[in-house]
């Protein structure tokens, strides 16, 4: 059964948008980012800033796969750290996704070199 990766709702086989949200629908959910607590997690990689973030989330969702973006700055010490070390924040994936989302990181890397 498809479902809409935004609003989480249950669509018939053979529908391929969701009306509401205007997304492409998934086949399979990714996990809440309201339960990720429940999950256990890996970093997958250090993301540079924020737009490339949202695109790997875009990319990996495309397969099914949920990325859990952690903004630096979102902590105290963020803001002076992600200065230092010269990224954004971390991209984390759970465990169970850990092997594709490595594979499909290798790719989204090639295609982002080509841009
Ligand atoms: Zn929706």
């Amino acid at each position: 059964m498809p479902f809409c990766p935004q609003c989480r709702y249950e669509y018939h086989p053979g529908t391929e948008q969701c009306p509401d949200c205007r997304v492409p629908l998934v086949e399979t959910l990714p996990p809440d980012p309201r339960q990720w607590e429940q999950f256990e997690t890996v970093e997958l990689c250090k993301v540079s800033d924020e737009m490339t973030g949202l695109a790997l989330q875009a990319f990996l969702l495309d397969a099914g796969i949920g990325l859990n973006l952690r903004d630096m700055r979102a902590s105290f010490y963020g803001n002076v750290l992600s200065g230092i070390q010269g990224y954004w924040g971390t991209a984390i994936v759970t465990k169970e996704d850990e092997p594709q989302a490595r594979k499909l990181y290798a790719e989204f890397l090639k295609d982002f070199e080509k841009k």
